[in-house]
């Protein structure tokens, strides 16, 4: 039987455990998968501990995804344009790292058939998601992504480093189609201080997922949002991407969709 966690701090609510165990039943592929509360600070111990233990791989959530980066001894091309690493593979003394959270959320996108081709948007947070998530939006043909983030210098440092002219600091009165709020602001019952008219006529979207996510949707939505989603989606299809990488195989994640969405309601 093969071993996978997550690894995340808090990690009592990851849905992760259910996601995975349902792909590997429905693919017949026997697996064991659990949460362990790792704070920041001590990811190295804890992977160390699991490999022990026979653990073949894990993902990493907040706040942990720029202490993996630094803890791989092997990225993958999108783990090291992101920066940021979400799932970790190990073999023969091999940590590898990579990063699914972008083809994630593309493929939510797809899945309500939200298009990115010229669209403008405002990425809220420069964390691990985000930095995650801006290469497939950028690859997909985004008109421009506006950054906002509690810490500005750091949304200032981030846009440097990408280095793509459509990235920029925001500027009063600008209008967006999609604005994703990639912050960990609803883990802590907090809605981003963004202007109110950012989300008028928008797709406001929440990486966030399930009731944390609720006052933000429900603000964007008050603020003239035209629909809104939460990240039940994105977190269903990055494990896709992840199973893919330990098993070999993506699952079909409609069976998944329909399991997870009544108990993350
Ligand atoms: P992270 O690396 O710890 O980054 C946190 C980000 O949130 C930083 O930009 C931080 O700003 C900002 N922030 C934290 N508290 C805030 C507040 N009260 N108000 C405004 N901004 C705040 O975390 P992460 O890994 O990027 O995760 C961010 C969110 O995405 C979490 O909610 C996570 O659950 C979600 N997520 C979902 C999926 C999915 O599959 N659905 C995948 C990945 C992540 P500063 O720079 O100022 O500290």
């Amino acid at each position: 039987m093969n071993h996978y966690a997550v690894f995340g701090y808090p990690i009592q609510h990851s849905l992760s455990p259910r996601i995975h165990e349902q792909f590997g039943r429905e693919l017949g592929i026997p697996l064991t998968y659990e949460r362990r509360a790792v704070p920041a600070g001590s990811l190295a111990q804890a992977v160390q501990a699991f490999i022990a233990e026979g653990g073949r791989g894990a993902n990493v959530t907040v706040p942990l995804k720029t202490e993996a980066y630094a803890l791989a001894t092997e990225l993958t091309l999108r783990a090291r344009r992101a920066q940021a690493v979400n799932t970790l593979s190990f073999e023969d003394g091999v940590i590898r790292g990579d990063n699914t959270d972008g083809e994630g959320l593309l493929a939510d996108l797809a899945y309500h058939a939200v298009a990115l081709s010229g669209a403008r948007l405002l990425v809220m947070g420069a964390g691990g998601a985000a930095q995650g998530i801006i290469g497939p939006l950028l690859d997909a043909g985004v008109a421009h992504v506006t950054v906002w983030n509690r810490t500005a210098s750091r949304a200032a440092e981030w846009i440097a480093r990408v280095g793509d002219a459509r990235m920029s600091l925001p500027v009063a009165g600008d209008s967006y189609d999609i604005v994703l709020n990639a912050t960990a602001a609803s883990l802590g019952h907090a809605v981003p201080p963004v202007p109110d008219d950012v989300f008028r006529g928008a797709l406001a979207y929440d990486l966030a997922y399930g009731p944390v996510a609720r006052p933000f949707l429900a603000h964007a939505r008050t603020h003239g949002a035209q629909s809104v989603l939460d990240g039940l989606g994105m977190l269903i299809e990055q494990a896709a991407t992840a199973f893919c990488v330990w098993h070999g195989v993506r699952p079909d994640t409609s069976g998944v969709r329909v399991l997870l969405r009544g108990e993350a309601a």
